[in-house]
C-alpha cells in the first residue's frame, strides 16, 4: 500500500492560505486538516477544536514538554505559540487519510527533518496586495499587522525550500493549482511499487 501524504502548506499571514485550504477540503476527499494548538486569542468566527485548539501558555508548555513531546513540531510566530499535535496527526494517519498541516516556515523546517512532506509555499502576487488583504480582513490590531508584514519578507525568502510554489492572485486558480499538486503526488509511485503492481516480479 502507498504511504499517505503529509502536505505542509506555508504562506505569509494574510496571503489567503486558510481560504485556499478550506476550499480545497470541499473538493478533495480523504484529506484531513490537522487542527493545531495555539496560545493566540480566537478571531471572530473561529471555533475552538475546529480552527485551532485555543490553549493557555501553561497548557501549551505542559504538552510541549511531555516525554515524548505532545507536539510533532512547534514554533513561536508573531509572538504566539503554535504546535502540531502528535496525537491529532496519528489519529488522521490511522484512518488512512492524507494529512494537511498549515504551519509556518520554522515548523516546516522541523517536519522536513523527521518526515518526507510534500511542501507548498503560497505567495501573494505583490507585497502591496498582501498588505491590502491583511488590512481588509481586519482581524489584527495595526501593530499586529505591521509585525506580520515585517515577518512576510523573511518568510518569502524561505519559499525556495518548498517543493511547490503557488501565487495566490486569482483565488480559484490557486485552489486548482493546489488540487493538482495533491492529485499528482497521490499518483507518484516508487520502483518497488511499480514492480509489485505492474510487473508482478
Ligand atoms: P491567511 O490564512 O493566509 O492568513 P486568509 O485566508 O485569512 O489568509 O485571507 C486573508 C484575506 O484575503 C481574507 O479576507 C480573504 O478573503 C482574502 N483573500 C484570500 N485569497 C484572495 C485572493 N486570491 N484575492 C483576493 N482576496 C483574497
Ligand atoms: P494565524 O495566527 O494567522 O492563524 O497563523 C499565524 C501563522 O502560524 C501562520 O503562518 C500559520 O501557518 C502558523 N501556524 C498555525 N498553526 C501552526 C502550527 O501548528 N505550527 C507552526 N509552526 N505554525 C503554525
Amino acid at each position: 500500500m502507498a504511504e499517505g501524504i503529509l502536505l505542509v502548506v506555508s504562506a505569509p499571514s494574510g496571503c489567503g492560505k486558510t481560504t485556499i485550504l478550506k476550499k480545497l477540503m470541499t473538493k478533495i476527499s480523504n484529506l484531513e486538516f490537522s487542527v493545531s494548538h495555539t496560545t493566540r486569542q480566537p478571531r471572530r468566527g473561529e471555533q475552538d477544536g475546529k480552527d485551532y485548539h485555543f490553549v493557555t501558555e501553561e497548557e501549551f508548555i505542559a504538552l510541549r514538554d511531555q516525554q515524548p513531546s505532545g507536539f510533532l513540531e512547534w514554533a513561536e510566530v508573531h509572538g504566539n505559540l503554535y504546535g502540531t499535535s502528535r496525537q491529532a496527526v496519528e489519529e488522521i494517519v490511522a484512518t488512512g487519510k492524507d494529512v494537511v498541516l498549515d504551519i509556518d516556515i520554522q515548523g516546516a523546517d522541523q517536519v522536513r527533518e523527521n518526515a518526507n512532506p510534500v511542501t507548498v509555499f503560497i505567495s501573494p502576487p505583490t507585497p502591496e496586495e498582501l498588505e491590502r488583504r491583511l488590512r481588509k480582513r481586519g482581524t489584527e490590531t495595526p501593530e499586529d499587522i505591521d509585525s506580520r508584514l515585517a515577518n512576510a519578507e523573511s518568510e518569502m525568502a524561505a519559499a525556495s525550500r518548498y517543493r511547490y510554489l503557488i501565487i495566490n492572485d486569482e483565488l480559484e486558480q490557486a485552489v486548482r493549482d493546489l488540487q493538482a499538486i495533491v492529485v499528482a503526488e497521490r499518483r507518484r509511485q516508487n520502483t518497488a511499487q511499480v514492480k509489485r503492481s505492474v510487473l508482478k516480479d
